[in-house]
């Protein structure tokens, strides 16, 4: 028996003020792109939202599962006002669970002040009702292994036992544009999507190296590219081509600096295609101490100069912890595949790690900059890309 609605929790959310609306409206937009095709009715109620539709549970379920701002979702079925129908519902929505439950409670929400019946009485009525059933488990009123929750509204009353977990954080209202510098590696797409968790829309860049790096490489950028645009409307990415700049770099600069120059020039032409376009910050998945180039003196010297706010939201988590997001994200599989990114390949033996601003200056000084950064937008490919529609 399929639910009869879904009750779509939203978090943070209710907890804005003067923008809440805007946030409502956001979400209220996400969630209705995601299901487009399928037929279905949406409104808000008490601080939630009240979804209905005769899609599939899995199907909504793995639609829902991009959009930010969703706490949780709880398939919910309806009755009759009336203590014998919802008793009868909970006892047969038990069903599934009774076996393996460890212990169980009743919870009853009276929104309807109507209903005759106190909430606390409601509880006990339906929960000696169950027991009297054949419900033979112990009853846990805190943190229930099967939690019975009814919720007593005007005309009908609601009945669920489960909540999906949602992925908490807040819609995109549109005016948080970023440009997520994205690798192939684990912890860029995952710095993106804490983004995109904050609100922020993302657009992203690839530096590419061929023929050092393969197009398995880029193929990996795009993929990931393709995970995140699933929380978007559509996503786009710049794939600029570097190479030139990486050899000019080895062949003219000392090679223990070769990352550190290479990432000043990724940010330059990032700065530019946020200039041209829009985005209000650069993304990056840096994390302090991970790597030789990610030490607080190389990151001085990889933010000078750029006029934009740089995010690094993975600054402070383990790896074991970015992998965990990785995973949860859908990213992971993907980062893993075996392709070197070009930081990889044009790294050298012995990386600087306290690179110093006036060493960068004598090696940058003789060097065309704006031609080279020039030259690599002009080759700049660009893919709108949009997220798979689930069936
Ligand atoms: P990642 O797992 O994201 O590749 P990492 O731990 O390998 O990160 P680095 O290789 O030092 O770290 O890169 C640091 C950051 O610089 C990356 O997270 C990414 O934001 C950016 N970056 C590095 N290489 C590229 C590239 N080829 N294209 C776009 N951005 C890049
Ligand atoms: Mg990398």
């Amino acid at each position: 028996m399929n639910p009869s609605a879904y009750l779509i929790r939203i978090g943070e959310i209710t907890l804005k003020k003067r923008n809440r609306s805007r946030f409502l409206n956001a979400l209220v937009q996400a969630i209705r792109q995601r299901l487009a095709g399928l037929e279905f009715h949406l409104e808000p109620r008490h601080k939630k939202l009240l979804l209905q539709c005769s899609a599939a549970p899995d199907l909504i379920q793995s639609r829902l599962s991009t959009v930010f701002g969703i706490t949780g979702i709880s398939p919910i079925w309806k009755c009759a006002l009336d203590l014998e129908a919802i008793q009868n519902l909970s006892w047969s929505l038990c069903q599934d669970k009774r076996q393996s439950a460890k212990d169980f409670g009743v919870r009853v929400r009276r929104n309807n002040k109507n209903f005759p019946i106190k909430s606390m009485d409601c509880q006990a009525q339906i929960g000696s009702f169950l027991l009297k059933n054949g419900l033979n488990l112990p009853v846990n009123l805190k943190s229930p292994d099967l939690a019975i929750n009814v919720s007593l509204e005007f005309k009908e009353a609601w009945v669920w036992t489960e909540t999906w977990p949602g992925r908490g954080g807040l819609p995109q209202v549109g005016d948080s544009r970023h440009l997520l510098l994205l690798s192939g590696g684990i912890d860029s797409p995952v710095a993106g999507n804490l983004i995109q968790k904050r609100g922020g829309t993302l657009a992203a860049v690839y530096f590419h190296t061929p023929p050092y790096t393969l197009d398995a490489a880029k193929e990996k950028a795009i993929d990931l590219a393709h995970v995140l645009a699933g929380f978007q409307v559509q996503l786009d990415l710049y794939i600029v081509p570097i190479t030139r700049i990486m050899k000019r770099l080895l062949s003219d600069c000392d090679n223990g600096y070769s990352v550190v120059l290479a990432r000043r020039f990724m940010m330059r032409i990032a700065t530019r295609l946020a200039e041209q376009h829009g985005y209000h910050a650069l993304v990056t998945g840096e994390n302090l101490g991970q790597v030789a180039s990610q030490t607080i003196q190389n990151i001085h010297c990889i933010n000078e100069g750029v006029p934009l706010p740089i995010l690094r939201p993975l600054i402070g988590l383990d790896k074991l912890e970015i992998v965990g997001l990785a995973e949860k994200l859908g990213s992971f599989e993907i980062s893993i595949r075996p392709h070197q990114d070009c930081c990889s390949l044009f790294a050298p033996e012995d990386p600087v790690t306290k690179a110093t601003l006036t060493r960068i200056r004598s090696m940058e000084e003789p060097l065309p900059i704006v031609d080279m950064v020039e030259e690599a937008l002009a080759e700049t490919e660009v893919q709108t890309i949009r997220p798979q529609i689930i069936h």
